[in-house]
């Protein structure tokens, strides 16, 4: 006979075995969820209502170890000698109470701060770095433009060289931590048409001729996403990151690490939404008996485990194959959209074993479901992806 007894089935037991985790990876996790239950759970419903969250986040962040993860211990950070796990069990932890709001702005060093440090000047180190990576000032990655997101070799913001000084005009959107970023880390148009024609260049945002202001509409309540504006600003030569008209050269490793972290994010959300489902129809009695006791339940709820479960397996087979150095970009574009794709399934269905409770408050799956749509778009959207995944196979 079958062992009845209910066995766990909340976050971390939603999560499959990995081969590849160790003691080490497990006390960095600790360390992670403890911070967020201490720094950011206690918050988390009242900064989801401001659509916002405190500075002194960040300089607590920046002091217990968390901003300078993965950055050079000279910069204030804890040391470059991490692997891609630490990057994962971030987004994991940090995802676990669907803290979009938090993480939108508090994680972007990870994708602005590498460039500037790597391509930038000295001096650079010492007025951007340093003082991001102590919380002190903020940095957004500024790429996306009006004129859209995906076709970057149409962007059109142009940065003209005349003597010392770029003169920058034209504009981005839909940029988080716009609103209070102290610095831009942007691409902009050097050269002529195409990726060729691009650069990356610092703009500090209180540089005349910067303007900028929020989004309003479906986004992660999160007020501090927003647009730029550049009108004939005038930018150092000095800002140039990296070599000119060959800006995104640079970034394409860095995208990969991106994707880890947008996947990790991801099926945390779905584990979060998963547990609530579980938990609730363990609860809850219709028709004489418990939600998860009748059919109908009971195979939503298997399908979502099973779902998770294979987009796990996938998600540390390629961890894996990436640490050993290989070429990973097809695998990578294929999983995200698994796992998008698993949050947006697991999402509905959660919110639907929920049923009008899932709208009245004390649990995180009405947020999931509504921010969900957004990691599919984001970090490569599905489109983008397939086409990439499909190229890269030489279909
Ligand atoms: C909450 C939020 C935060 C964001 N934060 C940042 C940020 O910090 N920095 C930043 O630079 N950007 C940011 N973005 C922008 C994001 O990167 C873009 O939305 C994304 O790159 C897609 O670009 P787009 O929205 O202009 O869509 P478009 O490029 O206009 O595309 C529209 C749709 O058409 C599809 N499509 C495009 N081309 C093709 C094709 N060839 N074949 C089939 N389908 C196609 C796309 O997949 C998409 O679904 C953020 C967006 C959101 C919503």
């Amino acid at each position: 006979m079958a062992d009845r007894t209910p066995t766990t089935l909340d976050f971390d037991a939603l999560r499959p075995p990995s081969p590849f985790l160790t003691p080490a990876h497990d006390a960095w996790r600790a360390k992670l969820r403890d911070f967020v239950d201490t720094h950011i759970a206690p918050h988390l419903d009242d900064w989801d209502t401001a659509s916002d969250f405190p500075d002194s986040l960040y300089v607590q962040a920046a002091q217990d170890g968390i901003l300078g993860m993965g950055f050079r211990e000279d910069l204030g950070g804890t040391g470059e000698d991490i692997g891609l796990y630490e990057r994962i069990l971030f987004a994991e932890e940090f995802f676990r109470l669907g803290s979009g709001v938090v993480f939108a702005d508090l994680a972007t060093p990870w994708i602005a701060l590498p460039p500037i440090i790597n391509g930038g000047t000295a001096e650079m180190l010492d007025r951007v770095a340093r003082p991001v990576l102590a919380g002190e000032k903020k940095i957004a990655f500024a790429v996306t433009e009006p004129g859209g997101g995906s076709d970057v070799s149409n962007f059109t913001t142009t940065a003209e060289r005349r003597g010392d000084v770029f003169v920058v005009n034209g504009g981005k959107t839909l940029i988080s931590g716009a609103m209070k970023a102290d610095y831009l880390l942007t691409a902009v148009r050097t050269g002529g048409p195409g990726m060729g024609g691009l650069s990356m260049l610092l703009i500090e945002t209180d540089r005349a001729g910067v303007t900028r202001g929020p989004l309003p509409g479906l986004q992660w309540y999160n007020k501090n996403n927003g647009w730029l504006k550049f009108e004939n600003v005038e930018v150092p030569v000095t800002n140039l990151i990296g070599e000119e008209n060959r800006g995104f050269a640079g970034l394409a490793g860095q995208f990969n690490i991106e994707r880890f972290s947008g996947i990790s994010a991801t099926l945390a959300m779905t584990r979060t939404c998963v547990a609530e489902a579980i938990a609730f129809a363990r609860e809850r009695h219709t028709f004489g008996k418990r939600l998860v006791d009748h059919q109908a339940m009971r195979h939503k709820i298997v399908d979502m485990i099973q779902r998770l479960k294979a987009a796990y397996a996938f998600l540390d087979i390629l961890v894996w194959r990436f640490e050993r150095g290989e070429n990973v970009i097809a695998d990578l574009a294929m999983l995200k959209i698994q796992a998008t794709t698993t949050l947006e399934h697991c999402a509905r269905e959660s919110l639907q074993v929920l049923g009008g409770r899932a709208y009245t408050g004390g649990n995180r799956v009405e947020r999931i479901y509504r921010e969900a749509r957004i990691f599919v778009i984001g970090g490569g959207s599905e489109e983008i992806l397939r086409d990439l995944a499909g190229r890269q196979m030489g279909l």
